[in-house]
């Protein structure tokens, strides 16, 4: 079943709401319609999870990659001097 989170830009309000075709979700607080369409991680797909966590870990390891030529360019200069 298609569920989601939104977020009111009205009045902040988070909820989950069904969404069936040609339906729109409105806030429950203040009945706005206008609602930001939140990710929700019960409804991302393992793929989608997958690829943010490949991307985050390569993220990660390119910071590692420049600590450690940032490093190693400080030895040479060291070593130089
Ligand atoms: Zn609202």
């Amino acid at each position: 079943m298609p569920i989601y989170d939104f977020e009111c830009s009205d009045c902040g309000e988070r909820f989950e709401a069904l969404v069936l075709r040609n339906n729109t979700a409105s806030c429950p607080k203040c009945n706005s319609q206008k609602l930001e369409q939140q990710i929700s991680m019960f409804a991302v797909d393992s793929e989608a999870t997958r690829q943010a966590h490949i991307s985050i870990a390569r993220k990660k390891n390119a910071k590692i990659q420049r600590d450690k030529s940032i490093a190693e360019h400080e030895q040479a200069i060291n070593h130089y001097d």
